[in-house]
């Protein structure tokens, strides 16, 4: 059995992670996230993880939605995900919740017969909730990839926003866009 410690390939720390509820304010997830170093976001409901959601599919849509209709950044996280899901696709996390025990080693990895598929489990250690466990390799190596940077579209020079706040730039009269 591999030991989740050791096992970087499929296994995060929640102190890795943006986490946020569901009802948090789209505003303060992508501030939050963007002082990450890895972009992943998971998203609680009634205190269980609910959801993932690639932090920087959530910025992109913000950047896009967010210039037209302000009131988008003060919306709930899981509305935006609601009505852009095929932009942010979310994933559902695993009702399989994967128990590490006192010892520190992986009790069961679900891996073998859906590494092929996208799926997250929730990895707890006695029965609180300390990271998770992703399918296959790539699904992780996408939730390390770093936030994107905010800069405004200002031609005469483009200025570095920290967060997309309003969807404008902190400095100037133009909108943001993200670095990729
Ligand atoms: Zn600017």
């Amino acid at each position: 059995m591999p030991d989740y410690r050791t096992d970087t390939a499929h296994f995060s720390a929640l102190g890795e992670f943006t986490v946020a509820d569901r009802n948090t304010a789209i505003a303060d997830v992508l501030k939050a996230t963007a002082a990450k170093r890895m972009n992943g976001v998971i998203v609680y409901e009634n205190d269980k993880p609910r959801w993932y959601v690639d932090g920087n599919k959530l910025s992109r849509v913000a950047v896009t939605v967010g210039y037209l209709d302000q009131s988008f950044f003060k919306a709930p996280l899981a509305e935006a995900l609601a009505s852009h899901s095929e932009a942010i696709e979310p994933m559902d996390f695993s009702d399989i919740v994967v128990h590490v025990d006192p010892a520190d080693t992986v009790e069961s990895i679900p891996l073998g017969h859906e590494a092929a598929q996208y799926a997250i489990y929730p990895v707890q250690l006695l029965g609180v909730t300390i990271g998770a466990l992703f399918s296959n390799e790539s699904f992780k190596a996408s939730a390390t990839v770093p936030p994107h940077k905010y800069y405004c579209e200002n031609p005469k020079g483009a200025h570095a926003n920290r967060e997309p706040d309003h969807g404008f730039c902190g400095f100037c009269p133009y909108r943001l866009k993200t670095s990729q």
